[in-house]
């Protein structure tokens, strides 16, 4: 095994060739990493899904920032070219009637920087999310 000394990864392949960066433990660090523009998105986002899942606690899961309430409720994630959000599968068919206008598949929607990000649409599908959860918490 050959471990990177910049970011402490390991590979079978001595120098072997990676997407070399510190590894993001927090959502402050993960935001940080993107300019301005993606930033405030990003930040943007973040705060809209507080507003909806205040119970909810924030962690870096897969890679992305994650709201966790017993479980993943959505993941955020800055792409090149669009905002990714993952709300789950069940998250994404109920919503798919307002989503007609953006690539959607199981559990992941893009929303483009091209176009004004729905922050609104955000906040519902991260609702329902909540609501999914905290019924089966009661059940
Ligand atoms: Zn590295």
């Amino acid at each position: 095994m050959w471990k990177c000394a910049k970011c402490g990864r390991e590979f079978k392949a001595e120098g072997q060739h990676h997407f070399c960066s510190a590894p993001i433990n927090t959502v402050d660090e993960y935001i940080a990493q993107f300019q301005d523009d993606k930033k405030a998105v990003l930040e943007k986002v973040r705060a809209v899904i507080h507003e909806v899942a205040p119970r909810a606690t924030e962690k870096m899961a897969w890679r992305m920032p994650t709201f966790w309430q017993g479980e993943n409720i959505v993941h955020f994630a800055a792409m090149k070219n669009h905002l990714g959000f993952y709300p789950g599968e069940n998250g994404v068919e109920h919503f798919k009637d307002s989503l007609t206008e953006y690539r959607a598949s199981k559990g992941a929607i893009q929303f483009p920087y091209t176009k004004p990000i729905p922050y609104d649409l955000i906040a519902e599908i991260t609702k329902f999310r909540v609501a999914e959860v905290e019924s089966r918490k009661t059940k």
